[in-house]
């Protein structure tokens, strides 16, 4: 028995040999023009193509429509082999997920029965969660230490309404997303048990967009400022409710830290396959560079990096079935096994990309040779979510009460 078939069920691999083959064939011959796609003409086809391979359909479990996602082990492989591809793509794809999964952990039929039907048919639609603002991005995941003060969009009830307003910025899928989750505040003083995730159509009255961030990478993502201008949906399009909420943002946290790991490993997994055939090609100082034994030190870095955050990042979710032996979903420890897991595979990933682009001189740099793209879109896995420091600060408090 292999290894990975301790956490993978066999249709399961099927799966991810088919995504993996379908990277191969749909995103490695184009993953370099993206960058130049403006329009995501060809971020929409492959991911219209995801939608034909049945991708979006697996978000949504059987009992909404859908065929059901895999293990949490096979979730995260998805994400790594889908990010081995392009990140941006892999983001859009991963976030619409995030963004259901309030609803379909609180099962919440009503907003499932209207919206899932999007993400189960053959046409292309994408969801955001959205829980950053302009002045809280960090501090909004803060939990431990501001218990959601720091959300300021706000949602009173009126009636049979939620009314919301104030500004969300920077999200995946911002101004290209069909449904949006988004985070509010019904009053600052209950914390954590005033939050509430709230569902809204991009056709809301109210509802309006910035323009697109200029960023350095994850092209194949868009993000920009969401107004809400008194923006209403109904009473029932709330995830569980305030009181629940507030965990279901802990949980959230769990899991997109979790995905950012997986999604470090394979843009590293990307990096590696590259810089090990042109170092076995390139001949410096008479001999294949990776003969040379600095380089076969600076390589055995990276493949030590790569197996041990898989490997941390699969303990993690192993434990993370077990919490009556490791802590509920929204426990100190289940973030801080989490923030672990993220920190040490970006930390790992930039390293791997950084090794990459010195072990292949100046041809590392050009695009015609891919690793300069994996360096841009990997960084920003790092800053995401909390960043290196907050994601180092929920960390210990695993271990010890840190304000
Ligand atoms: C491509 C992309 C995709 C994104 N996707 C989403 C998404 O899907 N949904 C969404 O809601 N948001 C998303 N974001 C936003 C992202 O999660 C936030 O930008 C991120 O959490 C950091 O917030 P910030 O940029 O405001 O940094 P700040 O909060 O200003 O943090 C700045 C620095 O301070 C550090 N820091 C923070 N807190 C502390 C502390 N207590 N002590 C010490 N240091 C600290 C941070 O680590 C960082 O180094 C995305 C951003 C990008 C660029």
């Amino acid at each position: 028995m292999e290894y990975l078939d301790l956490f993978v069920k066999e249709e399961d691999s099927l799966l991810l040999n088919t995504v993996r083959k379908f990277v191969e064939k749909e995103i490695f011959p184009v993953r370099q023009l993206i960058d130049d796609d403006k329009d995501h003409v060809i971020v929409t086809e492959i991911l219209q193509k995801m939608v034909d391979l049945g991708l979006f359909r697996a978000l949504i479990p059987p009992e909404f429509g859908g065929d059901g996602m895999p293990s949490p082990f096979s979730r995260l492989l998805l994400r790594t082999e889908l990010a081995r591809g392009d990140m941006g793509i892999n983001l859009s794809w991963a976030v619409t997920e995030w963004a259901l999964r309030p609803a379909i952990m609180a099962n919440n039929k009503t907003v499932m029965d209207t919206y899932a039907p999007w993400f189960t048919g053959d046409k292309l639609h994408l969801a955001c969660f959205s829980i950053t603002e302009p002045h809280s991005g960090c501090d909004v995941e803060n939990v431990d230490h501001f218990h959601g003060r720091s959300v300021r969009v706000k949602a009173k009830l009126d009636g049979d309404e939620w009314v919301i307003s104030g500004q969300k910025s920077l999200a995946s899928n911002s101004g290209v997303a069909d449904l949006y989750c988004v985070l509010c505040q019904t009053d600052p003083e209950l914390e954590e048990e005033g939050l509430v995730f709230l569902y809204v159509p991009k056709d809301a009255r109210g509802l309006s967009f910035g323009k697109f961030e200029n960023k350095a990478g994850v092209q194949g993502d868009r993000n920009c400022d969401v107004y809400f201008d008194d923006v209403r949906v109904p009473k029932e399009h709330c995830a569980a409710g305030p009181g629940e909420d507030g965990k279901l943002l802990r949980v959230q946290l769990v899991a997109g830290r979790m995905a950012s790991a997986a999604n470090a490993v394979g843009n590293a997994m990307a990096v590696f396959e590259h810089v090990l055939k042109y170092t076995g090609e390139r001949i410096v100082g008479g001999k294949p560079i990776r003969e040379h034994s600095i380089a076969a030190g600076m390589l055995a870095d990276m493949a030590i990096g790569i197996e041990t955050a898989k490997a941390f990042m699969l303990q993690c979710a192993y434990m993370g079935t077990k919490p009556e032996i490791y802590g509920a979903p929204y426990s100190s420890q289940a973030l801080s096994r989490a923030s672990m897991a993220k920190v040490y595979a970006t930390d790992m990933a930039i390293m791997v990309a950084n090794k990459a682009m010195e072990l292949m001189g100046s041809y590392g740099y050009f695009r015609d040779y891919n690793i300069e793209k994996y360096w841009r879109d990997n960084k920003i896995v790092q800053l995401w979510l909390g960043g290196a420091q907050l994601g180092r600060l929920d960390a210990v408090r695993g271990y010890y009460k840190l304000d």
